[in-house]
C-alpha cells in the first residue's frame, strides 16, 4: 500500500514513511492510494472474531510489509486492550462508549497504535524522533500516555492555556520522562498553526527529526476504524445503523467513512458539531470556508479549520452530491448541549459528556427528521473529564474513577509560551 499526498506534489510513500513523516512535504495529508475492499468472507465472519483479530485484519492492508505480521498482531492486541461497549440509551439511540481506555477518551486507540508503530520504526532509525503535537485537550493526554517511556521518541505537546479541563491538564503535564508540555497563551488553532510552521521549517527539520501525532498522521487516523467494527459487532438490528460522530478535526468520522467505503454496512453518517460549524455550513452551501474557532463546553471540538476535511473530500472524489447523500450535519450550541445532558440524565438515567451530548442531540434531530431508523453515537470521553459542565447540568456529582485519583496528588509541570512561532522554534532549537 502506498500513500499519496492530498496536494499531489510529493512522492508516494509506504506506511512506515508516512508514519515517520506525519505530514507530506507539500503540506498535504497522506491518503491511501487505493482503498482496500473488505472481503465477503470477512464481512460475514467478523462478528465472531476477537477485537484484536478484527483490528489486525482491518489494518493489515494499510501497513503492508512495513511491520511483520506477528509484531502487527501484538500492536493491535495492545491497542484495543479495553472495552468498547454499545449501551442502549433510548429505544432508538445507543451509545458506543469509547472512554474505557487509560486516559478515558477515544483518542487512546489511535495514540496507542501510533506510539507502538513509531517505537517499532525508530529501532531502524539512527536519529531520535521528536513528536510534536497540538492539542485541544484529549489528544495531548492520549499521546502523552501512549508514548510514555517509548524509547527513541521525545514528545512535545502544545496546549492552549486555560482552555483544557483540569483533569486533561493534569494528564498531560504530570507524566515527565520523555514528555514535555508547552502551555501556549493562545487558542488551539494557534497551537496547531505553530506546529504546522515547525513542520514546514527546513532549517529546524535539519536539526530535529520531527513528526506529528495529530490525526494528520496515518498511524493515528487509520486505527480509528476499529471501533466502527466493534459497534457493528454489537448492533442487534437487521438494518444497518445511522452513526453519529462528535467532530472537531474530523479524523474520527473520516475513519468511519473509510471503513464504510471499504464495505462496512452503515446506513448514514451524521457529523455532530458544536458552534464551530464549518462542515454544517458546507453541507448547506457546497462551499468550504474556514472560520476562527470559538470556545465551547465541548472544547475538544473547537476547531475552525478541520484538517481532515481534505481526506473527507478525497474519499468521495470531491463529489458533493455523494457526500450529501451519505452525510448529514448539525451544529449544537452550548445551551442545547447542557439541556441534552440534563434531559438524558433525567429521562434515561444516562450521563453524557458534552461531546457525547452534541452527538446525542444531533442524532435525535436526524432521527426525528427521518423517522423509523435507529442509530448510535460515539461517546468519545468519560463525563468525569468535563465534570464542571456535566455536574451543573445533572445536579449530581460524578464519581472520580479510581484510575484517575492519583492525578490529583501530582504537580503540574509546563513551560509557558507566547503564541508565536519564534518562541516555539527557539525552544526546540535548544
Ligand atoms: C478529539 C475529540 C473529538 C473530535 O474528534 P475529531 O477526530 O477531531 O473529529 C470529539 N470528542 C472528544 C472527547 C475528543 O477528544
Amino acid at each position: 500500500m502506498l500513500y499519496h499526498s492530498t496536494n499531489n506534489q510529493s512522492e508516494k510513500v509506504n506506511f512506515k514513511e508516512a508514519t515517520i513523516r506525519g505530514q507530506a512535504p507539500d503540506k498535504g495529508l497522506y491518503f491511501p492510494d487505493s482503498i482496500p475492499a473488505l472481503s465477503k468472507e470477512f464481512l460475514s465472519s467478523f462478528k465472531q472474531k476477537s477485537k484484536a483479530q478484527i483490528a489486525f485484519e482491518v489494518i493489515r492492508p494499510y501497513v503492508g510489509d512495513t511491520i511483520t505480521e506477528d509484531d502487527l498482531f501484538q500492536i493491535c492486541e495492545h491497542t484495543v486492550g479495553f472495552d468498547f461497549p454499545l449501551i442502549k440509551v433510548t429505544d432508538s439511540i445507543s451509545s458506543l462508549e469509547l472512554f474505557h481506555g487509560p486516559t478515558l477518551a477515544f483518542k487512546d486507540v489511535g495514540a496507542r497504535f501510533m506510539s507502538r508503530c513509531l517505537g517499532y520504526f525508530s529501532k531502524s532509525n539512527s536519529r531520535k524522533i521528536t513528536v510534536l503535537v497540538a492539542t485541544s485537550g484529549d489528544t495531548g493526554s492520549a499521546v502523552a500516555n501512549g508514548f510514555l517511556g517509548v524509547e527513541g521518541v521525545d514528545v512535545i505537546i502544545l496546549y492552549p492555556s486555560g482552555k483544557v479541563s483540569k483533569i486533561q491538564e493534569l494528564q498531560l503535564t504530570t507524566l515527565g520522562q520523555n514528555i514535555t508540555a508547552l502551555e501556549v497563551q493562545g487558542t488551539f488553532d494557534d497551537c496547531q498553526q505553530m506546529v504546522k510552521q515547525a513542520f514546514a521549517d527546513t532549517e529546524l527539520n535539519e536539526k530535529l527529526f520531527l513528526t506529528s501525532a495529530n490525526s494528520i498522521n496515518v498511524a493515528r487516523w487509520l486505527p480509528q476504524q476499529f471501533y466502527y467494527f466493534y459497534a457493528l459487532q454489537q448492533w442487534q438490528h437487521d438494518e444497518p445503523p445511522i452513526i453519529c460522530v462528535p467532530s472537531g478535526n474530523f479524523g474520527n468520522i473520516c475513519a468511519g467513512l473509510l471503513a464504510a467505503v471499504s464495505g462496512l454496512p452503515v446506513k448514514h453518517f451524521v457529523a455532530a458539531c458544536n458552534s464551530n460549524d464549518v462542515f454544517t455550513k458546507y453541507l448547506l452551501s457546497g462551499k468550504l470556508h474556514s472560520q476562527q474557532s470559538v470556545a465551547t463546553i465541548s472544547n475538544a471540538m473547537d476547531v475552525g479549520n478541520p484538517s481532515n476535511l481534505v481526506r473527507l473530500l478525497e474519499l468521495f472524489s470531491n463529489d458533493f452530491s455523494r457526500i450529501k447523500n451519505f452525510l448529514s450535519s448539525y451544529s449544537i450550541n452550548d445551551e442545547e448541549t447542557s439541556e441534552t445532558i440534563s434531559h438524558v440524565y433525567k429521562n434515561y438515567n444516562y450521563t453524557l459528556d458534552p461531546h457525547g451530548a452534541v452527538a446525542f442531540a444531533s442524532l435525535e434531530k436526524y432521527l426525528s427528521e427521518n423517522s423509523s431508523s435507529k442509530g448510535l453515537f460515539l461517546e468519545t470521553a468519560h463525563p468525569v473529564k468535563f465534570s464542571d459542565v456535566v455536574e451543573k447540568s445533572t445536579g449530581e456529582q460524578i464519581e472520580f474513577p479510581d484510575l484517575m485519583k492519583h492525578l490529583l496528588h501530582l504537580k503540574k509541570k509546563s513551560v509557558m509560551m507566547e503564541a508565536k512561532y519564534d518562541a516555539l522554534k527557539s525552544f526546540l532549537s535548544n
